[in-house]
């Protein structure tokens, strides 16, 4: 890993008069308005900067055919300037002050809309107050209009979403020379989220590790319970890189693995190296799902696997495209998402193996690197 490389990266500038105007043109063929972006992925997606989230209404507008409107509290008003300083001649700024009723801004903008979408996370104390003052304009998710844009990623996207991949599969290997018998599972969560920001990362959001009977569950909380011998250990860790997420899991074993262990395993390896391999434009993302769940399946595990075979990643951890068998949407050229399949056995152990895919004209590429191997531990 070269520090080189993501220094010439950062200073890759993404082309936000560009998605604003996308932003609008979509929204438009969706018969909308206006979309109304609060602080969010989606809003540092559009204007490149992340504003705080508070109680006080800041709230992006974008409409087909017009300007960009930024309502925000007075005293935000500087840093908006400062983050939109390139931006300056498409985004209007409309600052309000602390007696104001931003809502009424937004119903004087927005007069005569008949649909208008709000920002999927955007607090509901917000949207219950913009449904009060819009009404009976009828208001709609801005979801699948932001995600039409952002589930493609650019080249720029995918080398960040490669890095903190890279990034994170320093910190696996890192962790998997370590001795981890004796250690509790907070422990080594602990110091899988320092292996994170060593090699790279500016958050270490997640380090699950869960050891013998608890690698049974998913999304297990990692504990006090120490690590022994005989355990299996789900290791599914990621955290943000120049923005962007990795998200990475691999199985080890403390010891030597009983035949019952190495034989589940070699099927889920099977699963995820097919599922990869399936990965080409055109291809359903159910059918992903199906490829991983057939060979699961096939050799009696079907029942112990227990969730979708993954999920698109981005800006956000979890985004679309989803992998699961009730979406039938082609992948197309610039989708990134996880493939994830497990095996978990109630009470006695489970498995994960994780890679970030990018779907490209070729097929799929691996952002992960490393071995899928079952990882043998101290
Ligand atoms: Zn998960
Ligand atoms: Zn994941
Ligand atoms: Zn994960």
């Amino acid at each position: 890993m070269t520090t080189r490389a993501f220094d010439v990266r950062q200073s890759v500038q993404f082309d936000h008069r560009r998605r604003l105007q996308r932003a609008a043109e979509e929204a438009g063929e969706r018969g909308i308005d206006a979309l109304l972006i609060t602080p969010s992925p989606d809003y540092l997606y559009l204007l490149g900067y992340r504003a705080p989230v508070l109680e006080r209404l800041t709230c992006l507008v974008v409409r087909p055919g017009a300007e960009a409107v930024l309502i925000l509290p007075r005293l935000e008003e500087p840093l908006a300037r400062h983050e939109l300083a390139d931006l300056a001649d498409a985004v209007a700024l409309i600052p309000w002050e602390e007696t104001d009723d931003p809502f009424r801004l937004v119903q004087q903008l927005l007069a005569g809309s008949q649909r208008v979408a709000v920002q999927d996370q955007m607090w509901a104390r917000f949207v219950l107050r913009l449904r009060a003052a819009l009404d009976p304009t009828s208001l709609v998710e801005a979801g699948p209009t932001m995600s039409a844009l952002r589930r493609i990623k650019s080249a720029d996207e995918i080398d960040r979403l490669r890095n903190a991949a890279q990034a994170a599969d320093a910190a696996m290997l890192a962790i998997t020379r370590e001795r981890l018998s004796g250690r509790t599972e907070a422990e080594v969560s602990a110091r899988i989220r320092a292996l994170l920001v060593e090699h790279g990362h500016e958050t270490a959001d997640f380090a699950i590790v869960a050891s013998g009977p608890n690698s049974a569950s998913p999304h297990h909380h990692p504990g006090e319970r120490v690590i022994t011998s005989g355990d299996a250990l789900v290791l599914d860790i990621g955290g943000s890189r120049d923005g962007y997420g990795s998200d990475t899991t691999r199985t080890a074993f403390v010891g030597a693995p009983p035949p019952e262990f190495a034989a589940l395993y070699a099927v889920l390896q099977e699963a995820q190296r097919a599922a990869c391999e399936a990965v080409a434009p055109g291809v359903p993302c159910s059918q992903i799902d199906a490829v991983a769940r057939g060979i699961i399946e096939e050799a009696g595990y079907g029942e112990a696997f227990i969730h979708r075979t993954g999920h698109g990643i981005g800006l956000e951890t979890h985004e679309e495209p989803y992998i699961v068998a009730s979406n039938p949407e082609p992948l197309q050229v610039g989708h990134a998402f996880s493939v994830e399949p497990g095996i978990y056995i109630g009470d006695t152990w489970g498995a994960r193996i994780e890679d970030i895919v990018v779907c490209a004209d070729a097929g799929g590429e691996r952002l992960n690197t490393t071995s899928t191997d079952l990882y043998l531990v101290d």
